[in-house]
């Protein structure tokens, strides 16, 4: 997932997990080497966006530790308030003890400052403070921190226990705040002969969006003997997939060739985990997303049927011979049926029943369309 939508908001991934855990690992390792051997510090998580970043820096450092948390929250939205609103305290003795402040952000500094006040009062031995992010750009105070474990741009961010009004904390990358897609986006999806090309036509029209059908572009450059077409053609005569490489770059060109779309139907595909992945890279590196996998769900033994009764005009080598249509059907339950649960996921899976007349279809679809 590259972009995600929160509220009314749009957010692009900006630091993954793996850097995420990197980051959190380094700061464990380095505060344990700087802390007197036997010194058994007691960190304190500031809630609540902390909790994510405490819980695996924890299970990183390696030496006796006591955890405990405050709570003071200065975020309305995406603003930052100067106003520091609730404060709930630790209650440990914290006389003579080593305090290391655990932070999940640090921009301008308020809230850190507050906490700051209420420790520094306290007959502690020594208090340092370490913050996973840290805006340089914005942060105001002369309070030095101690532990960094990543600059970041002062941009809203969420994800990995950070949030947007309580949502988004759940995702385990951070996403960074990013202007709203300006497309319409969709994956056409279902099994061969369920009717995606002729609900396509339809669809387009009335919502003024490209589409894109992998397959007729294939049988297009096939048509015309290109390289394309002459690569292409083995694996589509036998009813397997085409190569992801050969795929993506082609959906690729396809794209790039529609600049100034409103959107598009993906049609065929993604058909692969990688397709999809790769999908939705391409897509966030243009600030759009798709918004949503519309599947049309038909049972097999009508797909069969309708696929032969297709293939007495369509000229496809693919649709008249049974064994080829079963080896189609295997292809899509082994390597496309999975994006199911891949759009499920991301909160983006609609099914349609497939069976009925064209326009009652297409009725059914638009319902979806249009709340996407
Ligand atoms: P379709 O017209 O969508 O049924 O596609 C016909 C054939 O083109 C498929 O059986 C594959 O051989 C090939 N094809 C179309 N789209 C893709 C894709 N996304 N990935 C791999 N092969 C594809």
């Amino acid at each position: 997932m590259e972009i995600v939508k929160l509220k009314d908001l749009y957010f692009k991934k900006y630091i993954s997990e793996k850097e995420i855990a990197q980051a959190v690992k380094k700061m464990a390792y380095q505060i344990k080497q700087d802390l007197p051997k036997d010194e058994v510090p007691i960190f304190i998580g500031i809630l609540n966006g902390c909790f994510m970043f405490v819980g695996d820096f924890i299970r990183e450092y390696n030496g006796d530790c006591e955890v405990s948390f405050v709570k003071l929250a200065s975020y309305e939205g995406t603003e930052t308030t100067s106003k520091v609103k609730k404060l709930i305290g630790v209650n440990e003795d914290l006389t003579n003890r080593t305090i290391v402040i655990l932070e999940d952000v640090i921009d301008t500094g308020n809230t850190l400052q507050e906490i700051y006040e209420i420790f520094k009062h306290q007959p502690i031995k020594a208090l340092k403070i370490a913050t996973l992010f840290f805006k340089p750009d914005v942060y105001k105070k002369e309070l030095h921190i101690d532990y960094i474990g990543k600059n970041i741009e002062d941009k809203f961010i969420v994800g990995y226990g950070l949030d947007y009004d309580e949502y988004g904390r759940n995702l385990a990358s951070i996403y960074q705040l990013t202007p709203a897609p300006k497309m319409k986006n969709i994956v056409l999806f279902g099994p061969p002969g369920a009717g995606k090309g002729t609900q396509a036509e339809v669809l387009k029209e009335k919502y003024d969006l490209m589409h894109i059908s992998t397959g007729d572009v294939f049988r297009f450059n096939i048509k015309n003997e290109t390289e394309l077409g002459k690569l292409a053609k083995t694996y589509i005569d036998r009813g397997d997939l085409v190569p992801d490489e050969v795929t993506i770059d082609m959906l690729k060109a396809e794209v790039e060739k529609h600049t100034e779309a409103k959107g598009f139907i993906f049609d065929g595909f993604p058909r692969t985990i990688s397709q999809a992945e790769a999908l939705d890279k391409f897509l966030a590196e243009k600030g759009e997303r798709i918004n949503g996998m519309v599947a049309l769900e038909v049972p097999q033994d009508l797909l069969v049927q309708r696929l032969l009764e297709r293939g007495k005009t369509s000229g496809r080598s693919d649709d008249q011979d049974e064994s080829k249509i079963r080896n189609r059907f295997e292809e899509y339950e082994t390597k496309t049926a999975p994006l199911k649960d891949y759009y499920e996921k991301q909160n983006n899976y609609y099914g349609v029943d497939g069976v009925g007349s064209i326009d009652e279809i297409t009725e059914r679809l638009s319902e979806v369309f249009d709340k996407l």
